[in-house]
């Protein structure tokens, strides 16, 4: 045994965990679950934009890190750490996500910045616990075809994906799966109207009615199901399965975090509290499932689980996010890039809700390049997507 799977059976030392995203909503729930079982991990590494200088450097003077790395490399100057082990920029976070100390890495940042950190980490054999969305929606086919290449399981740490993933435990293997049902809450305007959704508001769409901690692009994704959208894209690459296998199922309550039905027609499925520290936990401590001192589901309690299918007639990011992952090649990067910029616009109040799709959809419309993915091919494409869906936006403000 390595001295890695030694760990990983309870046997070992504690496990060694480097975190990309630290001061973001999945690093900061990260390091509560680790904090929970101290003698079985330590924190090895500690990676951030920088824009929260203060909580970083109260988790560098608890976890005690060997190396920190800082995104932003004007922001390094506000952390209280020596500065021959801070690292800055890409390659800082590259640094950080091979460290020969950290057994796994957790990579927890938003935006495609992740992309290069997350193949490190992979080529140098290192377990994988990812929560970001851009890795696996833009480089889905490198980055697994790398895990596969080195060895690595992907454990997600997204709710649906790790219910998915805990309800493929012991099967038969993904030949026995008829499809994969992904659930989301519908957002905080399931019931409304075309009407009522041109007239919503950036403040209306940032209270999520079932999670309790998110940011402000996850809420309005979630709003416009675009978040399910990506989902769909990633459960596409991560189980190997056609997207005519993987549907999305309404279910208002979030207690359902998915579903996965076999060809002999059970369907076996995740539940629990709306709580990321419980998808957090298992991608940690898998394959072991030891308690949590958290809050815990009482069915009793809970009332009734409802469910619905998705109206792609109102939501048609989730219409749009299945065309570009079907279409597959730079489209999912696009469809990514294209929707960050609409949504910032609609949090600024430049662009209505309705209009999200609908800049999405003409940038995807607009692209002729290359569809052969790189990473040179994605980070190219993702610039060209923003300028177009900026330019888009532009035109729509000015009218
Ligand atoms: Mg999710």
């Amino acid at each position: 045994m390595t001295g890695q799977e030694l760990a990983a059976t309870g046997d070992g030392a504690p496990l060694r965990i480097a975190i990309l995203g630290s001061t973001g909503s999945v690093g900061q729930q990260t390091l509560e679950v680790i904090a929970a079982r101290p003698e079985r991990f330590s924190i090895v590494g500690l990676g951030a934009r920088g824009g929260q200088p203060e909580l970083l450097n109260e988790q560098i003077r608890r976890y005690k890190p060997l190396l920190v790395a800082i995104e932003d490399e004007a922001a390094t100057a506000a952390i209280t750490f020596p500065h021959d082990r801070i690292v800055a920029g890409v390659t800082g976070l590259e640094t950080l996500a091979t460290l020969a100390e950290a057994d796994l890495v957790v990579v927890a940042t938003s935006g495609h910045v992740a992309i290069r950190p997350t193949l490190a980490a992979i080529a140098a054999g290192k377990e994988l616990a990812l929560a970001n969305k851009e890795t696996i929606v833009c480089a889905g086919e490198i980055v697994t075809a790398a895990a596969r290449k080195h060895g690595i399981t992907i454990r997600p740490i997204d709710s649906e994906h790790s219910a998915l993933w805990q309800s493929l435990q012991g099967s038969a293997g993904i030949a026995a799966v008829r499809r994969l049902l992904i659930t989301g809450s519908g957002g905080p305007f399931r019931g409304h109207s075309a009407t009522e959704l041109a007239g919503v508001t950036s403040q209306s769409a940032l209270r999520h009615p079932t999670w309790p901690i998110m940011g402000g692009k996850i809420t309005i994704d979630s709003a416009s199901l675009m978040n399910k959208g990506l989902e769909v894209i990633e459960a596409h690459w991560l189980f190997d399965l056609p997207f005519d296998q993987i549907e999305v199922l309404i279910h208002p309550q979030s207690i359902v975090h998915s579903l996965v039905e076999y060809v002999d027609g059970a369907v076996i499925a995740q539940l629990g509290l709306p709580d990321m520290r419980l998808p957090i936990a298992y991608a940690l401590n898998y394959p072991e499932r030891p308690p949590l001192p958290f809050p815990r589901l009482d069915l009793l309690q809970s009332g009734p689980l409802t469910f619905e299918a998705p109206d792609l007639a109102r939501f048609p990011c989730l219409r749009l996010a299945y065309a570009a992952g079907r279409t597959g090649g730079l489209h999912p990067t696009i469809l990514s890039a294209a929707d960050e910029e609409a949504v910032a616009a609609f949090l600024r109040g430049d662009l209505p809700f309705t209009g999200i799709p609908a800049v999405i959809e003409a940038t995807l419309a607009a692209y002729s390049g290359t569809m052969t993915v790189s990473l040179e091919a994605i980070e190219a494409t993702d610039r060209w997507a923003r300028a177009r869906a900026r330019e888009l936006v532009r035109r729509t403000t000015s009218r």
